[in-house]
């Protein structure tokens, strides 16, 4: 399979959010983890973050670009979420049928270490799914402004799950 990780932000003025961790460290720990473990199962891995960007919309469409030109097989960006610090769990944004498939597998995995199930969300709206020409999930992983959720939070851990789904 050939796969495109998306780092989410990491790339001014595309920056993640900030809560009691900041999101785009987060990102590269578990997607860095993510696309090392992916290649070690002989998987092709494409990066699809772009390393500079004028604009937000700018950063999000040379990602989009470097998928549909590499025409990987499933398109994965990776996020946390931030909301009012209560709100806490994980959810997947998809929009084709094969799309929310996927999210539901990464969904499983990634709760069963602890993260409430906040569901598959419509992705229909975001930018990298409508965008992209292949299935596309968006994982919003956990909360970065989530006590519970950082108490549970482990790169690895998380790595191992997004794996564990997509590939299963
Ligand atoms: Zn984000």
């Amino acid at each position: 399979m050939k796969f495109g990780i998306d780092i989410g932000h990491n790339c001014p003025p595309d920056i993640g959010a900030k809560g009691i961790k900041f999101e785009d460290n987060l990102n590269l720990d578990v997607g860095n983890k993510v696309i090392a473990k992916l290649k070690a199962l002989g998987h092709q891995v494409v990066p699809c973050k772009p390393t500079k960007a004028d604009t937000v919309e700018d950063s999000l469409a040379k990602r989009c670009a470097t998928a549909n030109s590499a025409n990987v097989d499933i398109f994965v960006s990776i996020h946390f979420n931030i909301f009012n610090a209560q709100a806490n769990g994980t959810e997947v944004y998809a929009m084709s049928e094969i799309g929310k498939k996927i999210a539901k597998s990464v969904l499983d995995e990634i709760t069963k270490l602890g993260f409430s199930n906040r569901g598959i969300k419509d992705g229909s709206k975001l930018f990298v799914i409508k965008h992209t020409i292949m299935p596309a999930i968006l994982i919003e992983s956990c909360f970065i402004d989530s006590q519970k959720d950082m108490n549970l939070y482990n790169a690895e851990a998380i790595a191992n799950a997004i794996v564990k789904g997509l590939t299963l």
